[in-house]
């Protein structure tokens, strides 16, 4: 029950707002999509793919069934596949490396650096073998790894650079978009992303041409021509009631992005200066688009509870870095493998931060924090 004295709790994340902003124009486009019984690959999947490409600045986009399917694609239409490896942060979310272990690959791991939390591009040189492919940066958090740096790399060592932009549809790094760099991209409209279905979706993003044909293919049971397949394919194609939610919400993706930045911009005043709370550091030329708003604190699982107990939801990303996950148990690799990652385990919690949320709900967040650590007002 809520009463004057306990206004409710504030969710770590909720989707209702923008959900409220986009339902008449979605009700009516999926009404006429029910009504001409138009489910796959339908021209509202094209047009969505041709926004997208647009917003992203790149040259093509193919839609496809989620995220994960979207990196396996990208890796698989550059070629990469079995005895290949493929540089991966260890502090991602874990599907970065399944994608990587689905094309037939295995992912080697580097460090994050402290602060920005991104892929340690210093440690990347020593973790290439003549087996490796490919990098994948991922745009954790919502900024991008220093490109820069990786192109230099890829081109000496002649690698691909494969854009993880699940969470960063919209940044950008010296006037250049997240996905438009590497050889290719794979970004997620999972819900919660910036860009968000209401359901599961991914695209594939590039600027060849040829891997775009490829992609094309690959998502469609490896075929261009009906019942011609030359290749080996899946089925992994954007639904078209979701491509049309993603049309709608497109238009609103530049404001949304821009109140995640005015939220982290309010985050980062009421917190600077804090001794005992680390905050985000933004690259150098990185426009953010704060997907997540991560700060490090000791005793983060204690502060975490009682914050719960405040009345505010908080995330960790991500509690083990998957280099210790089970699944790659495999792969051998022990505790201290990577020391800032697992510093990052321990001590990142994730504040709430998403279009929709009140100023009124970010100074409920700014207080419990502080209360959970003892900190005066
Ligand atoms: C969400 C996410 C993915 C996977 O996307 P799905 O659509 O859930 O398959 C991949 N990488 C990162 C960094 C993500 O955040």
């Amino acid at each position: 029950m809520r009463s004057f004295k306990n206004p409710g709790i504030v969710k770590f994340l909720d989707l209702g707002w923008q959900t409220k902003k986009v339902l008449p124009e979605v009700k009516r486009v999926w009404r006429n999509q029910l009504t001409n019984s138009s489910f796959i690959l339908s021209p509202a999947v094209s047009e969505f793919e041709r926004a997208f490409s647009e917003f992203s600045k790149v040259a093509y986009c193919s839609g496809v069934a989620n995220g994960t399917d979207a990196l396996e694609i990208g890796l698989r239409s550059l070629g990469v596949g079995h005895g290949d490896e493929v540089i991966v942060p260890a502090n991602s979310f874990v599907a970065s490396a399944i994608a990587v272990t689905r094309a037939g690959a295995t992912p080697v791991f580097v460090d994050c650096e402290p602060g920005t939390w991104l892929i340690d591009v210093s440690g990347i040189e020593s973790a290439i073998s003549p087996r490796t492919k490919a990098v994948m940066p991922v745009h954790l958090y919502g900024q991008m790894a220093s490109m820069g740096v990786l192109r230099t790399l890829a081109e000496k060592h002649g690698l691909f650079i494969v854009e993880d932009v699940a969470q960063a549809q919209g940044a950008s790094q010296d006037g250049k978009t997240a996905g438009s760099i590497g050889d290719v991209a794979g970004t997620s409209f999972y819900p919660g992303k910036n860009l968000g279905a209401m359901g599961d979706g991914g695209a594939v993003l590039t600027m060849s041409r040829d891997i775009a044909e490829r992609a094309n293919a690959l998502r469609n049971y490896g075929s261009a021509v009906k019942y011609q397949h030359p290749i080996f394919g899946f089925n992994s194609r954007l639904d078209s009631l979701q491509a049309a939610v993603l049309q709608a919400k497109l238009r609103h993706l530049a404001d949304w992005n821009a109140m995640r930045r005015s939220q982290a911009e309010f985050y980062v005043d009421a917190l600077r200066g804090e001794e005992r709370i680390i905050l985000p550091v933004v690259g150098e030329g990185n426009t953010h688009v704060w997907h997540l708003f991560v700060v490090h604190v000791e005793n983060r699982d204690e502060v975490m509870q009682k914050m719960e107990e405040l009345g505010v939801q908080t995330g960790i990303h991500y509690p083990t870095p998957i280099h210790l996950l089970g699944m790659y148990e495999h792969l051998g690799h022990s505790a201290g493998a990577f020391p800032i990652a697992e510093q990052s385990a321990k001590t990142a919690i994730s504040l709430p931060i998403y279009p929709g949320l009140t100023q009124g709900s970010q100074f409920r967040v700014v207080r419990a924090l502080r209360k959970s650590l003892g900190l005066g007002h």
